[in-house]
């Protein structure tokens, strides 16, 4: 198995494959599986470090700057500005994801298919690439025993409000709860990356350079012919020797941010004014609950199922048990306030509310770093407000003493009459505090260089021999967690690009 890290790396040294990944997460860990498992010569270079599951724990000062990229608090600049997070370590966000395997909607793919005009979006054209990703990653529905009693009280809830609830499936073999799937899963049950597709591409032979950052593409005679980057000190940050790597075929898998960020670095020609543009982010807005009994959130997965009674709106409902830093850090109080909240983290409901796009943003370059910007609508803006009067309202059925909105100007619900304040309240957009994880779009897939920036193989108009394989490749938001779409998509360009080369 060949896993390379800074150490190993000589100024000057120059790699050759068939196809080089950049990244290794739910897109590029996949691809290069796909082609390595089909017998081709495959080189990943991916910037985080290798971590295995015995290195895992849940302190957050120590896991927040070892898996995710700033630490996991990059903001998407708008109204209101958006913290992101996303995964920086071999198998990238899937590392620190939740798990859930949420097929997209039927209407998504129908959509997918007819903006394409390709059938091969399609639901039904889709769905064999589905079953091969699920198998491989062992989506299955949650064991209840290990369902903690938040979920219980969600599920509850929705019952007794009449609405529709719908257990989740996740990728796991054998979770027993341990709900620390955010700082990486300390039992080796989260079949991310890590531990699904990158050990099936290393175990047919392909190779992986850690801790290195990709900066150029490699551009001969208007083809892409490999990258260019620079390897870093994992200890103090800092890029010091060149790493390049060449080959026939390019696949960049960076992440819906990275990947626009990486290509907007050349000029392409006029097609590629679409690279950026379509970012999509699903965001979420946080509502905690306080009981008068102890729930113990934190026992049990961190999400057991979601509410899909509001899915035709492109509002859903759910659970999310977090570790008391993450939640410590969007209390709105401070001292003996904020701490008195926090001794009551045993009995406290986590749970948000996330509203499917109605609009894009966009990512640039500016300054030598990427910038998103997004900012939500009206639209938007009311079914947040909607959603998140619909959990506070079922908190208050289930008994809860009080309910922290996520609102800067209106913070604390201590009965259900309280919540006709909300709509008073939150006339302006700023107000409200939201954050994402699913960022996607950026690079959409399309059947016309003028709507899209990467045809049906995946491959750029612009560019021969460069690829996307990542959730860039979205040609809309799926309204679900995007990880299986990402994959089944993945799988598609990997069968693509055997084919094609
Ligand atoms: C906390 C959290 C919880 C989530 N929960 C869920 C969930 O439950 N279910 C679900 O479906 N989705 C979930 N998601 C989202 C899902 O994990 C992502 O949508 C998915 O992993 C994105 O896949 P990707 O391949 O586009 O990018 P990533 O998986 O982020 O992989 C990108 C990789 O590229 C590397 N990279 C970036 N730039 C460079 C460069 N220039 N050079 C070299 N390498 C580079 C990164 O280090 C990273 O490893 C969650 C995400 C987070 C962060």
């Amino acid at each position: 198995m060949t896993i390379l890290a800074h150490r190993d790396y000589r100024t000057g040294e120059l790699y050759d494959a068939e196809v080089v990944v950049i990244g290794t997460g739910a897109g590029g860990a996949v691809v290069g599986a796909e082609l390595a498992e089909a017998g081709r010569d495959v080189l990943f270079l991916e910037e985080g470090g290798y971590h295995p599951t015995s290195s895992f724990n849940p302190y957050l000062a120590e896991s927040l700057p070892r898996l995710y990229r700033d630490a996991g608090g990059t903001i998407i600049m708008g109204r209101p500005p958006i913290p992101y997070a996303e995964g920086r370590c071999v198998g990238g966000s899937t590392v620190v994801n939740g798990g859930m395997t949420w097929r997209p909607p039927e209407e998504v793919l129908a959509e997918w298919a007819s903006i394409t005009g390709q059938p091969d979006l399609g639901p039904k054209a889709m769905e064999p690439l589905f079953d091969r990703v699920e198998e491989r990653i062992h989506a299955k529905p949650q064991h209840p025993s290990s369902v903690g009693e938040d979920s219980r009280l969600l599920e509850e809830g929705a019952r007794r409000l009449g609405w529709r609830y719908e257990r989740n499936h996740r990728a796991q073999d054998r979770c027993v709860g341990s709900n620390q799937c955010v700082t990486g899963c300390p039992t080796g049950a989260k079949q991310s990356t890590l531990l699904s597709y990158m050990p099936r591409a290393l175990s047919t032979g392909a190779r992986c350079l850690t801790e290195v950052r990709a900066h150029r593409l490699w551009i001969e005679g208007g083809r892409c012919v490999g990258v260019i980057g620079k390897a870093i000190n994992p200890r103090t940050r800092e890029e010091d020797i060149d790493v390049r790597v060449r080959a026939k075929a390019v696949v960049v898998s960076c992440g819906a941010v990275q990947t626009p960020f990486l290509l907007l670095g050349h000029r392409l020609g006029r097609p590629s004014r679409q690279v950026g543009k379509n970012f999509l982010c699903h965001p979420n807005a946080k509502v905690l609950a306080t009981y008068p009994y102890d729930l113990y959130a934190w026992q049990g997965v961190n999400q057991g199922g979601q509410i899909r009674e509001f899915r035709d709106e492109g509002i859903l409902l759910a659970e999310n048990a977090v570790p008391p830093g993450t939640v410590g850090a969007q209390v709105p109080f401070l001292g003996e306030e904020a701490l008195d909240l926090m001794k009551r983290y045993n009995s406290m409901a986590m749970t948000g509310v996330l509203v499917e796009d109605s609009h894009a943003g966009r990512v640039t370059r500016s300054f030598g770093a990427p910038m998103a910007k997004y900012t939500i609508t009206r639209y938007d803006h009311d079914r947040f407000l909607r959603g998140i009067r619909h959990l506070a309202t079922l908190h208050f059925e289930m008994g809860a003493d009080k309910v922290i909105l996520p609102f800067s100007n209106f913070h604390v619900a201590n009965s259900v009459d309280d919540l006709a304040q909300i709509e008073r309240s939150q006339r302006s957009r700023s107000t409200i505090e939201l954050f994402t994880v699913h960022m996607m779009g950026t690079c959409r897939m399309g059947s016309t260089p003028r709507q899209s920036v990467v045809n049906l193989n995946g491959e750029l108009w612009d560019l021969p021999g460069c690829y996307v394989a990542d959730a860039s490749l979205f040609p809309t938001a799926v309204g679900v967690n995007p990880q299986v779409t990402i994959m089944a998509l993945a799988t598609l360009v990997a069968q693509r690009l055997r084919l094609h080369n």
